[in-house]
């Protein structure tokens, strides 16, 4: 049985006091929750969040790392600095990174890499954009950016990492992908895994859905047999839209 498994994107959104009053709500409101949960602040934020959700069940993420552990990368922050700031997970490969800061596959598993050997789990997003879902190419972007993304990675190290599926088109807009349309891609990056480690190793990967996961359609997504959890942005910002998500059953 794979742990459900809902973590909130805060984007570029919330001060570090905006920050810290909402996780002193989350610590509160899900201080006995049975699901995974966690909450990516941006970098500013993140002692201060990670202080107010000590010895909470509410794990601490970071929306990015640097590909680089040290050195002459103005602007960057590594994953092990992460680590020591009280980071659990580090989201890596969104969309927003791929497509408006130009990260590649190759510069997202070099990350991936670093951030393991830092200690720190990986949320590793995936998905297809409007263009190349019209063109019948979804399955195979997918499938290339997990091959790519995961490219060194071994079988012991995979219950560090979970799946994001997030089509782009449906990301901030509105849109969500049908349960039926995102199961179905759900189970085909279950069997590209499979072929790349074992049935055994992608039957136990949690693989999240992102993309405009609200409380009125969350309980029909996570009912779905490949769905194990949501990666959400807009709806993690309030506490009224994302508590219900978390607590969808
Ligand atoms: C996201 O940022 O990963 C995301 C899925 O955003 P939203 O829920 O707002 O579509």
């Amino acid at each position: 049985m794979r742990p459900y498994f809902l973590a909130g994107n805060w984007k570029l959104h919330k001060t570090p006091s905006e920050a810290v009053a909402y996780a002193k709500e989350l610590a509160e409101a899900f201080a006995s929750v049975t699901h995974r949960v966690m909450v990516a602040p941006t970098y500013v934020c993140i002692p201060q969040v990670a202080e107010v959700l000590k010895g909470s069940p509410v794990l601490v993420g970071a929306q990015n790392c640097a590909a680089a552990e040290s050195g002459a990368h103005t602007g960057e922050v590594a994953p092990a600095m992460l680590k020591e700031a009280g980071v659990d997970v580090v989201i890596l490969g969104h969309s927003e990174r791929r497509s408006i800061y130009g990260e590649s596959d190759e510069t997202i598993n070099q990350k991936v890499k670093l951030a393991l050997s830092a200690g720190l789990e990986v949320i590793l997003c995936v998905g297809e954009t409007l263009d190349e879902r019209e063109a019948g190419k979804a399955m195979q972007v997918v499938e290339d950016q997990l091959r790519k993304g995961l490219a060194g990675i071994t079988g012991d190290q995979l219950d560090k990492i979970t799946i994001a599926y997030e089509p782009v088109w449906a990301i901030g807009t509105g849109k969500t992908a049908t349960p039926q349309d995102a199961n179905e891609i759900h189970q085909g990056a279950r069997e590209v895994l499979a072929d790349i480690y074992s049935t055994e190793a992608a039957e136990a990967m949690v693989i999240q859905y992102g993309g405009s996961v609200k409380p009125a359609n969350v309980k029909e997504l996570m009912a779905m047999e490949h769905i194990d959890g949501a990666l959400v942005g807009g709806a993690s910002l309030t506490i009224e839209n994302f508590a219900p998500i978390v607590q969808f059953d």
